[in-house]
């Protein structure tokens, strides 16, 4: 069913994310009939261009990021019909801002939901927030969407967000962590509290440990200067992953709605046990990779990728042990990690419940292991051991759940595509609090003050390989160890 129609206006509406995600996500949603026609889609940015040679950048955008041919011509020019520009530097105040306020003026502007989307560098937002404000272009329903990262550290994070909450309330701010809009991950809800088999089992007596990965094959191509300047811990643990970690170990929330949601989630973050900082390296391992093979080809060390081949000790790879210090999760650690350059580009979380008597059946049998696939497919999986028939007690395992989810499964191809209707809708639960980000930035700038001030270098790990050998001494030290290395 379609939304109420909209003015989406974009910052950065000439930058790799519009192009490759925010676009074709709205294209998407539009071909599917949920955006109404007299919606628009404005974009600004620096560069001197006008509707047509903007929407031409869109047209080519769209095929390459969509496929040509997945997208009918008239489909096409009729969402093109719906793009404008307006050339203007965001965070100047003597900007063009007229020419934007009499666009969005026009026509039955004024009465649209009006969504501000920021995906300029994280520290123009304050500025951005407040020209948008003062030169009038709020409407009474407007919202406005931050890309991440908020910031780079906890002062930086404050920052950002009192930079843009002078001028919105935080109802009207959604902070954009794609992973929750994965499918996957919002499934993590439904598998607790609608089966109350699981959620009885969900906790410390129950689960021996919980492995959250998401690993990527690829290397740095070419955002080096940006991934250089952030690292795995700022790029993906930070906001991703203590995400995905939210909703594994939340409480039930009292409804679904926003607020009751991130209520619980926050309280997870700030729940976390800091690491002591004089001894990170007992719950924190660092790698960067060296020279090695991907897809069967050798591969350069991330140093040689960067311009200039300059030294650097920024983590391509981090994996941690994180615990939370409350009665359900006493005692039961939380492995993150997150590479570049992994063997296998694969996110999911790992639930190991603890292992059964031993005696009965011969040895001690593991315990059950519940994993869920965030990506490349999504699935749920739960073996559980059964008799095998015939004579004797031979137990043979068994899927008791599984999920495969097929794209015909999925109704969004995309995570943004769900989100960016969210922001027009209203509907800011899959959306990060400021006290949110906050908590978790709390929680990991000790660790990147740590590295800053110390001056050792990262563990190398070679190209393909699952990361530096101290991420495997981090679990064995508790009697653990990585899904891929049990599967060996
Ligand atoms: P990008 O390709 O460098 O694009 C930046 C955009 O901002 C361009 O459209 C640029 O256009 C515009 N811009 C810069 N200064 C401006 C100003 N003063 N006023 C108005 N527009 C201005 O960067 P990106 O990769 O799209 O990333 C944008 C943001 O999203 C960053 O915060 C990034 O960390 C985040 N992000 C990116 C990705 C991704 O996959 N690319 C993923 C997640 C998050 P002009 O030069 O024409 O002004």
């Amino acid at each position: 069913e379609p939304v109420e129609s909209f003015d989406y206006v974009i910052f950065g509406a000439t930058g790799d994310l519009t192009m490759r995600k925010l676009l074709p996500a709205l294209y998407r949603r539009f071909a599917e009939g949920q955006v109404p026609g007299d919606s628009r889609i404005v974009g600004t940015a620096r560069s001197p261009l006008d509707d047509e040679s903007y929407r031409e950048r869109v047209r080519a955008a769209l095929r390459e990021y969509i496929g040509a041919d997945e997208i009918a011509d008239t489909t096409l020019n009729r969402f093109l019909g719906m793009v404008h520009y307006v050339s203007l530097n965001g965070a100047d105040a003597s900007g063009n801002w007229p020419a934007l306020a009499s666009l969005l003026d026009s026509g039955a502007g004024r009465t649209k939901v009006r969504v501000f989307y920021l995906a300029t560098a994280p520290d123009l937002y304050g500025d951005i927030a407040r020209n948008v404000a003062e030169k009038g272009l709020r409407s009474e329903t407007s919202r406005i969407v931050l890309e991440k990262p908020i910031g780079t550290d906890l002062e930086t994070a404050r920052k950002v967000n009192d930079g843009v909450g002078r001028y919105f309330p935080e109802g009207s701010i959604y902070r954009i962590d794609h992973y929750l809009g994965k499918e996957a991950v919002q499934n993590i809800i439904a598998l607790r509290f609608a089966n109350p088999m699981l959620e009885r089992m969900w906790d410390s007596e129950s689960i021996e440990y919980v492995q959250i990965t998401a690993a990527e094959t690829v290397g740095l191509e070419g955002r080096g200067g940006y991934y250089d300047g952030s690292g795995a811990l700022r790029d993906m643990i930070q906001n991703h992953l203590l995400q995905v970690l939210t909703v594994v170990a939340m409480e039930r929330p009292s409804s679904l709605d926003a607020d009751a949601l991130r209520d619980e989630k926050v309280r997870v973050l700030k729940a976390l046990k800091p690491l002591d900082p004089r001894n990170l390296r007992a719950n924190v391992a660092r790698g960067q990779y060296v020279q090695g093979r991907a897809g069967g080809k050798p591969v350069p060390a991330y140093r040689e990728e960067l311009p200039g081949e300059a030294p650097s000790r920024t983590e391509t790879f981090v994996a941690l042990k994180a615990e939370i210090d409350n009665p359900r999760w006493r005692g039961v650690p939380f492995y993150l990690r997150s590479g570049k350059r992994m063997p296998e580009k694969v996110t999911e979380v790992v639930v190991q419940f603890r292992a059964g008597e031993p005696g009965l059946f011969g040895e001690a049998r593991p315990g059950s292991r519940l994993v869920i696939r965030v990506q490349p497919d999504e699935s749920v999986t739960l073996p559980l051991f059964v008799k095998h028939p015939g004579h004797g007690f031979g137990l043979e395992e068994v899927d008791a759940l599984s999920r495969p989810a097929g794209p015909e499964r999925a109704r969004y191809r995309d995570s943004y595509e769900g989100l960016l209707l969210d922001a027009v809708k209203g509907s800011p639960a899959l959306f990060v609090r400021k006290d949110e980000t906050e908590a978790a930035w709390q929680w990991v700038t000790p660790i990147l003050e740590n590295w800053r001030e110390s001056h050792e270098a990262p563990d190398a790990y070679e190209a393909g390989t699952w990361g530096p050998d101290s991420a495997r001494e981090l679990l064995r030290r508790s009697g653990h160890h990585w899904v891929e290395d049990a599967a060996a």
